[in-house]
């Protein structure tokens, strides 16, 4: 049996199936991921017969609640090697966590004239925080290009490094081209100024196995749904020492140690950046999510993908009538453009096929100017992915071509 065999599970996914009961070939996994029923099980046993809040109850219901949300901060915690679940904030997405970074470390670390790196690929939600920050703290962005191919040119990013640098922020994986970025090599030089380095795993924490220590970065940040998960939950990871000197994000409840009209002193991280009621049932179905991932195996799962990606770019060469953006050998991301048909044109075809694909700017619109193209056609792949979604999305495009002339 072949690696794509081996790990398709598309019966254990209550989603990969459309409102008459078809296939739906869903290649939008980037976006989103399907669930497994692992996940809504679980979603559902914590909404129901376990729910109670967390961190207050006296009754025995709200202890355990209490456990299974820090059960779940540990299961992150090792999912990506981190040292302790301190370093793990729980935040409701990439966004927020970005949002974070820049508000609670940023508006502290960056001052007027100081530099902020970012890559032409970057998703909008690692642009325009660093925006608003540069906005109010009269601090610079600077932008990293990328190789002809469309990966994070690590070249051009060492010429841009200087003492103004503080901060160097990356996708780790590209959400639109599947380039992966040498994390490791990009943390070393930002560190060789004395910069930080934000990743931005949300492509990444999906298909590839993490190690917080070995990457040596000191913030990265992913999005749950992305991760088989629910949506309202993500993760912040940050290194001890720097979430110890960061002052809160937001004020209420959970992150205090004492309130009085004279002066508040705050909890400890992570607890520091957890105002209010968390996401407790999207906690305990992240904590199942990724158990179900986490038995695949992230390196075969990489693999995975990537045979799928690598299949799905030959036999798109072969219609001579695409253009293929993006590195030869990527993560399971696919974008494209069809000669003469509109991406959108495209996946509305393609949605009458029961194929799922993205068409758009994808949150990247650098990028999109840069490569020239107001939008593409994005096929993502996931660990249900197979060779029979791309039969079908490879048959939609041959209908799309027949009916466009
Ligand atoms: N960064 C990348 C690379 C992404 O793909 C996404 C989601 N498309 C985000 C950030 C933002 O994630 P979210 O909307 O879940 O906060």
């Amino acid at each position: 049996m072949s690696e794509a065999a081996t790990l398709t599970r598309k019966a254990d996914f209550p989603g990969l199936v459309t409102e008459v009961g078809k296939p739906w070939h869903y290649l939008d996994t980037a976006a989103s991921a399907q669930k497994p029923q692992v996940v809504v099980d679980a979603m559902s046993r914590a909404l129901g017969r376990d729910y109670a809040t967390v961190h207050r109850g006296v009754y025995g219901r709200s202890a355990r609640m209490t456990l299974g949300y820090e059960a779940a901060r540990r299961r992150v915690a090792d999912f990506i090697g981190a040292r302790s679940e301190n370093e793990v904030v729980f935040v409701r997405g990439a966004t927020e966590a970005i949002n974070l970074v820049a508000a609670a470390w940023g508006m502290t670390r960056i001052g007027q004239g100081d530099r902020i790196i970012l890559s032409t690929l970057e998703h909008h939600s690692n642009i325009v925080p660093w925006q608003m920050l540069a906005e109010r703290t009269g601090a610079e962005i600077e932008v990293c290009p990328l190789t002809a191919d469309g990966q994070i040119d690590l070249g051009g990013l060492e010429a841009l490094l200087s003492p103004r640098t503080k901060l160097v922020a990356l996708a780790h994986v590209s959400n639109v081209l599947g380039s992966v970025l040498d994390a490791r090599r990009a943390a070393e030089l930002a560190h060789s100024v004395g910069a930080k380095i934000l990743l931005d795993g949300c492509q990444a924490a999906p298909r590839m196995k993490l190690d917080m220590a070995a990457l040596d970065c000191d913030f990265y940040v992913f999005s749950g749904h992305k991760l088989y998960g629910p949506t309202g939950i993500g993760v912040l990871w940050a290194r001890e020492d720097i979430l110890a000197h960061m002052p809160p994000y937001q004020g209420g409840g959970a992150m205090i140690e004492k309130v009085a009209f004279d002066g508040t002193t705050y909890a400890p991280p992570p607890q520091r950046f957890e105002a209010g009621t968390p996401m407790i049932t999207e906690a305990i179905a992240l904590h199942a999510a990724i158990d179900y991932v986490d038995a695949f195996g992230p390196d075969r799962l990489f693999a995975h993908e990537a045979a799928l990606a690598a299949q799905l770019r030959a036999e798109l060469r072969k219609l001579n009538a695409v253009t293929l953006f993006g590195p030869e050998e990527s993560a399971g991301i696919v974008s494209f453009a069809l000669d003469g048909v509109h991406p959108h044109d495209l996946g509305t075809i393609l949605d009458e096929e029961h194929v799922a694909i993205r068409a758009g700017h994808h949150c990247a619109q650098p990028l999109m100017e840069h490569l020239g193209v107001p939008a593409t056609t994005r096929a993502s792949f996931g660990l249900y992915s197979d060779e029979d979604d791309i039969a079908a999305l490879m048959r939609g495009i041959e209908r799309t071509r027949r009916i466009f002339g």
